[in-house]
Protein backbone atom coordinates (compact mmCIF):
# COMPACT_ATOMS: atom_id res chain seq x y z
CA UNK A 1 0.00 0.00 0.00
CA UNK A 2 2.85 2.49 1.11
CA UNK A 3 4.50 1.62 -2.66
CA UNK A 4 1.36 2.30 -4.11
CA UNK A 5 1.32 5.86 -2.59
CA UNK A 6 4.55 6.41 -3.25
CA UNK A 7 4.78 5.49 -6.75
CA UNK A 8 1.57 7.21 -7.52
CA UNK A 9 3.14 10.88 -8.33
CA UNK A 10 5.80 9.26 -10.33
CA UNK A 11 2.89 7.73 -12.79
CA UNK A 12 1.28 10.97 -12.92
CA UNK A 13 4.26 12.45 -13.84
CA UNK A 14 4.95 10.19 -16.58
CA UNK A 15 1.20 10.18 -17.83
CA UNK A 16 1.41 13.97 -17.70
CA UNK A 17 4.95 13.90 -19.62
CA UNK A 18 3.26 12.29 -22.77
CA UNK A 19 0.11 14.44 -22.69
CA UNK A 20 -0.84 15.84 -26.49
CA UNK A 21 2.25 13.85 -28.30
CA UNK A 22 1.80 14.00 -31.77
CA UNK A 23 4.35 11.76 -33.87
CA UNK A 24 4.22 10.93 -37.35
CA UNK A 25 6.47 8.21 -39.13
CA UNK A 26 8.22 8.60 -42.18
CA UNK A 27 9.67 6.00 -44.42
CA UNK A 28 9.84 3.63 -47.85
CA UNK A 29 7.01 1.27 -48.01
CA UNK A 30 7.86 -1.95 -45.73
CA UNK A 31 10.87 0.41 -43.80
CA UNK A 32 8.40 -0.79 -40.62
CA UNK A 33 6.45 2.79 -39.86
CA UNK A 34 3.51 0.38 -39.23
CA UNK A 35 5.62 -2.27 -36.61
CA UNK A 36 7.08 0.69 -34.62
CA UNK A 37 3.82 2.62 -34.75
CA UNK A 38 1.91 -0.33 -33.75
CA UNK A 39 4.60 -0.77 -30.77
CA UNK A 40 4.37 3.15 -30.02
CA UNK A 41 0.63 3.39 -29.29
CA UNK A 42 0.99 0.50 -27.15
CA UNK A 43 3.52 2.12 -25.33
CA UNK A 44 2.63 5.61 -25.04
CA UNK A 45 -1.69 4.88 -24.48
CA UNK A 46 -1.53 7.00 -27.85
CA UNK A 47 -4.09 5.51 -30.70
CA UNK A 48 -2.05 4.46 -33.77
CA UNK A 49 -3.61 6.01 -37.16
CA UNK A 50 -2.52 4.30 -40.56
CA UNK A 51 -4.32 5.67 -43.21
CA UNK A 52 -3.49 2.80 -45.55
CA UNK A 53 -5.10 0.39 -42.96
CA UNK A 54 -8.35 3.10 -43.00
CA UNK A 55 -8.32 2.82 -46.73
CA UNK A 56 -8.12 -1.24 -46.72
CA UNK A 57 -10.95 -1.58 -44.40
CA UNK A 58 -12.93 0.69 -46.80
CA UNK A 59 -11.91 -1.32 -49.41
CA UNK A 60 -12.87 -5.01 -47.06
CA UNK A 61 -16.13 -3.19 -46.18
CA UNK A 62 -16.91 -2.15 -50.46
CA UNK A 63 -17.49 1.21 -49.33
CA UNK A 64 -17.82 4.05 -52.15
CA UNK A 65 -14.46 5.38 -51.02
CA UNK A 66 -13.15 1.94 -50.50
CA UNK A 67 -14.03 1.22 -54.72
CA UNK A 68 -12.08 4.86 -55.36
CA UNK A 69 -8.75 4.03 -53.26
CA UNK A 70 -8.09 0.50 -54.21
CA UNK A 71 -7.90 1.49 -58.06
CA UNK A 72 -4.61 4.09 -57.37
CA UNK A 73 -3.67 1.41 -54.01
CA UNK A 74 -3.41 -1.32 -56.98
CA UNK A 75 -1.10 0.04 -59.15
CA UNK A 76 1.01 1.70 -56.19
CA UNK A 77 -0.21 5.13 -56.51
CA UNK A 78 -1.15 7.29 -54.17
CA UNK A 79 -5.45 7.70 -53.46
CA UNK A 80 -5.37 11.43 -54.22
CA UNK A 81 -5.34 14.40 -51.61
CA UNK A 82 -9.09 15.44 -51.98
CA UNK A 83 -9.77 11.21 -50.26
CA UNK A 84 -7.26 11.22 -48.18
CA UNK A 85 -6.77 14.66 -46.26
CA UNK A 86 -9.99 15.06 -45.41
CA UNK A 87 -10.59 11.61 -43.71
CA UNK A 88 -7.36 11.85 -42.32
CA UNK A 89 -8.51 15.44 -40.18
CA UNK A 90 -11.93 13.98 -39.53
CA UNK A 91 -9.93 10.65 -37.49
CA UNK A 92 -7.81 13.02 -35.64
CA UNK A 93 -10.71 15.27 -34.45
CA UNK A 94 -12.19 12.31 -32.22
CA UNK A 95 -12.02 11.82 -29.00
CA UNK A 96 -9.23 9.35 -28.66
CA UNK A 97 -6.91 11.95 -30.27
CA UNK A 98 -6.99 14.77 -27.71
CA UNK A 99 -3.71 13.02 -26.01
CA UNK A 100 -1.96 12.70 -28.81
CA UNK A 101 -1.72 9.94 -31.67
CA UNK A 102 0.71 8.69 -34.01
CA UNK A 103 0.85 8.54 -37.79
CA UNK A 104 1.71 5.76 -39.75
CA UNK A 105 1.22 6.63 -43.76
CA UNK A 106 0.30 10.35 -43.33
CA UNK A 107 1.42 12.94 -44.86
CA UNK A 108 2.57 11.53 -47.76
CA UNK A 109 3.24 14.78 -49.91
CA UNK A 110 4.05 18.21 -48.73
CA UNK A 111 0.46 19.17 -49.33
CA UNK A 112 -0.51 17.21 -47.06
CA UNK A 113 1.85 18.14 -44.40
CA UNK A 114 1.01 21.70 -44.95
CA UNK A 115 -2.62 20.75 -44.24
CA UNK A 116 -2.05 19.07 -41.19
CA UNK A 117 0.50 22.00 -40.13
CA UNK A 118 -2.26 24.50 -40.84
CA UNK A 119 -4.76 22.71 -38.91
CA UNK A 120 -2.73 22.19 -36.18
CA UNK A 121 -1.84 25.86 -35.68
CA UNK A 122 -4.89 26.64 -36.09
CA UNK A 123 -5.36 25.07 -32.77
CA UNK A 124 -2.39 26.12 -31.26
CA UNK A 125 -0.85 22.47 -31.24
CA UNK A 126 1.87 21.01 -33.45
CA UNK A 127 3.60 17.97 -34.60
CA UNK A 128 6.39 16.47 -31.95
CA UNK A 129 8.76 14.24 -33.35
CA UNK A 130 8.82 13.13 -36.90
CA UNK A 131 10.65 9.57 -36.80
CA UNK A 132 11.87 8.69 -39.76
CA UNK A 133 13.01 4.91 -40.12
CA UNK A 134 15.91 4.74 -42.88
CA UNK A 135 15.92 1.06 -44.89
CA UNK A 136 17.78 1.06 -48.41
CA UNK A 137 15.68 0.00 -51.42
CA UNK A 138 18.10 -2.89 -51.21
CA UNK A 139 16.23 -4.92 -48.44
CA UNK A 140 12.52 -3.58 -49.17
CA UNK A 141 11.36 -5.99 -51.36
CA UNK A 142 12.88 -8.81 -49.39
CA UNK A 143 10.40 -7.02 -46.39
CA UNK A 144 7.74 -6.81 -48.51
CA UNK A 145 7.09 -10.24 -50.30
CA UNK A 146 7.53 -11.76 -46.75
CA UNK A 147 5.05 -8.87 -45.36
CA UNK A 148 1.61 -10.67 -43.94
CA UNK A 149 -1.33 -8.49 -42.26
CA UNK A 150 -4.50 -8.87 -40.26
CA UNK A 151 -6.89 -6.90 -42.04
CA UNK A 152 -9.08 -6.72 -39.22
CA UNK A 153 -6.55 -5.29 -36.21
CA UNK A 154 -3.69 -3.77 -38.52
CA UNK A 155 -1.45 -5.77 -36.92
CA UNK A 156 1.84 -6.92 -39.29
CA UNK A 157 3.97 -10.16 -39.68
CA UNK A 158 7.17 -11.30 -41.85
CA UNK A 159 7.32 -14.95 -42.68
CA UNK A 160 11.08 -15.08 -41.57
CA UNK A 161 12.09 -12.01 -39.60
CA UNK A 162 8.85 -11.48 -37.17
CA UNK A 163 6.76 -14.80 -37.88
CA UNK A 164 3.18 -14.95 -36.46
CA UNK A 165 2.73 -18.07 -33.27
CA UNK A 166 0.62 -19.87 -35.62
CA UNK A 167 1.23 -19.78 -39.17
CA UNK A 168 -1.44 -17.40 -41.31
CA UNK A 169 -2.97 -16.09 -37.97
CA UNK A 170 -2.94 -13.15 -36.07
CA UNK A 171 -1.53 -13.36 -32.62
CA UNK A 172 -3.35 -10.27 -31.65
CA UNK A 173 -7.36 -10.98 -32.48
CA UNK A 174 -6.72 -14.34 -34.36
CA UNK A 175 -7.98 -13.05 -38.02
CA UNK A 176 -6.79 -15.01 -40.88
CA UNK A 177 -3.49 -13.34 -42.23
CA UNK A 178 -3.17 -12.03 -45.67
CA UNK A 179 -0.32 -10.75 -48.24
CA UNK A 180 -1.20 -7.44 -49.52
CA UNK A 181 -1.99 -6.77 -53.14
CA UNK A 182 -0.01 -4.35 -53.38
CA UNK A 183 3.26 -6.21 -52.00
CA UNK A 184 3.72 -7.50 -55.45
CA UNK A 185 7.47 -6.63 -56.68
CA UNK A 186 6.33 -4.86 -59.27
CA UNK A 187 3.52 -2.82 -57.63
CA UNK A 188 6.39 -2.19 -54.88
CA UNK A 189 8.82 -1.15 -57.13
CA UNK A 190 6.05 1.56 -58.42
CA UNK A 191 5.57 2.59 -54.76
CA UNK A 192 9.55 3.29 -54.07
CA UNK A 193 9.54 5.44 -57.25
CA UNK A 194 6.23 7.35 -55.91
CA UNK A 195 7.94 7.36 -52.47
CA UNK A 196 11.24 8.82 -53.47
CA UNK A 197 9.34 11.58 -55.70
CA UNK A 198 6.24 12.55 -53.49
CA UNK A 199 7.18 11.56 -49.84
CA UNK A 200 10.94 11.35 -49.35
CA UNK A 201 11.02 15.73 -49.50
CA UNK A 202 9.44 15.70 -46.19
CA UNK A 203 12.44 14.34 -44.66
CA UNK A 204 14.09 17.75 -45.79
CA UNK A 205 10.50 19.51 -44.70
CA UNK A 206 10.67 18.45 -41.16
CA UNK A 207 14.43 18.36 -40.25
CA UNK A 208 13.94 22.66 -41.44
CA UNK A 209 10.96 22.05 -38.58
CA UNK A 210 13.42 20.64 -36.04
CA UNK A 211 11.56 17.42 -35.50
CA UNK A 212 13.18 15.50 -38.07
CA UNK A 213 14.64 12.07 -35.84
CA UNK A 214 16.55 9.20 -38.14
CA UNK A 215 16.42 5.88 -36.76
CA UNK A 216 18.26 2.44 -38.52
CA UNK A 217 14.92 0.56 -39.77
CA UNK A 218 17.38 -2.14 -40.56
CA UNK A 219 18.63 -3.53 -37.29
CA UNK A 220 16.23 -5.80 -35.32
CA UNK A 221 12.29 -4.66 -34.49
CA UNK A 222 13.45 -4.52 -30.55
CA UNK A 223 16.57 -2.63 -31.39
CA UNK A 224 14.45 0.10 -33.64
CA UNK A 225 11.90 0.70 -31.29
CA UNK A 226 14.91 0.74 -28.21
CA UNK A 227 16.15 3.92 -30.26
CA UNK A 228 12.70 5.71 -30.77
CA UNK A 229 12.12 4.94 -27.11
CA UNK A 230 15.29 6.71 -26.81
CA UNK A 231 14.26 9.68 -28.82
CA UNK A 232 11.24 10.41 -27.39
CA UNK A 233 12.78 10.17 -24.37
CA UNK A 234 9.78 10.05 -21.44
P1 LIG B 1 5.55 -0.08 -43.39
O1 LIG B 1 4.44 0.21 -42.41
O2 LIG B 1 6.66 0.93 -43.32
O3 LIG B 1 5.06 -0.31 -44.78
P2 LIG B 1 5.75 -2.63 -41.98
O4 LIG B 1 5.80 -2.21 -40.54
O5 LIG B 1 4.47 -3.23 -42.47
O6 LIG B 1 6.24 -1.44 -42.95
O7 LIG B 1 6.97 -3.65 -42.21
C1 LIG B 1 7.20 -4.23 -43.51
C2 LIG B 1 7.61 -5.70 -43.34
O8 LIG B 1 8.89 -5.78 -42.70
C3 LIG B 1 6.65 -6.51 -42.43
O9 LIG B 1 6.59 -7.82 -42.94
C4 LIG B 1 7.31 -6.45 -41.07
O10 LIG B 1 6.94 -7.57 -40.28
C5 LIG B 1 8.79 -6.47 -41.44
N1 LIG B 1 9.63 -5.71 -40.51
C6 LIG B 1 9.33 -4.58 -39.82
N2 LIG B 1 10.36 -4.17 -39.07
C7 LIG B 1 11.37 -5.05 -39.30
C8 LIG B 1 12.73 -5.16 -38.83
N3 LIG B 1 13.24 -4.25 -37.98
N4 LIG B 1 13.46 -6.17 -39.29
C9 LIG B 1 12.95 -7.08 -40.18
N5 LIG B 1 11.69 -7.04 -40.66
C10 LIG B 1 10.90 -6.03 -40.23
P1 LIG C 1 0.42 1.82 -46.51
O1 LIG C 1 -0.47 0.86 -45.80
O2 LIG C 1 0.81 2.99 -45.67
O3 LIG C 1 1.60 1.13 -47.16
O4 LIG C 1 -0.46 2.43 -47.70
C1 LIG C 1 -0.96 1.61 -48.73
C2 LIG C 1 -1.46 2.48 -49.89
O5 LIG C 1 -2.55 3.30 -49.43
C3 LIG C 1 -0.45 3.45 -50.48
O6 LIG C 1 0.41 2.85 -51.44
C4 LIG C 1 -1.37 4.49 -51.09
O7 LIG C 1 -1.93 4.03 -52.30
C5 LIG C 1 -2.51 4.57 -50.07
N1 LIG C 1 -2.24 5.61 -49.04
C6 LIG C 1 -2.06 5.41 -47.71
N2 LIG C 1 -1.84 6.58 -47.09
C7 LIG C 1 -1.88 7.54 -48.05
C8 LIG C 1 -1.71 8.96 -48.05
N3 LIG C 1 -1.42 9.65 -46.92
N4 LIG C 1 -1.82 9.61 -49.23
C9 LIG C 1 -2.10 8.96 -50.37
N5 LIG C 1 -2.24 7.63 -50.44
C10 LIG C 1 -2.15 6.92 -49.30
Amino acid sequence: MASAVTLWPLNFVIKEGIIRMKIIMLGAPGAGKGTQAQMIAEQYHIPHISTGDIFRANIKNGTELGKKAKAFMDKGQLVPDELTVQLLLDRVAQDDCKDGYVLDGFPRTIPQADVLDQELTKLGDKVDYAINVDVPDENIIHRMSGRRACLKCGATYHIEHIPPKKEGICDKCGSELVQREDDKPETVKNRLSVYHEQTQPLIEYYTRKNILKTVDGTRDMKDVFSDIITILGR
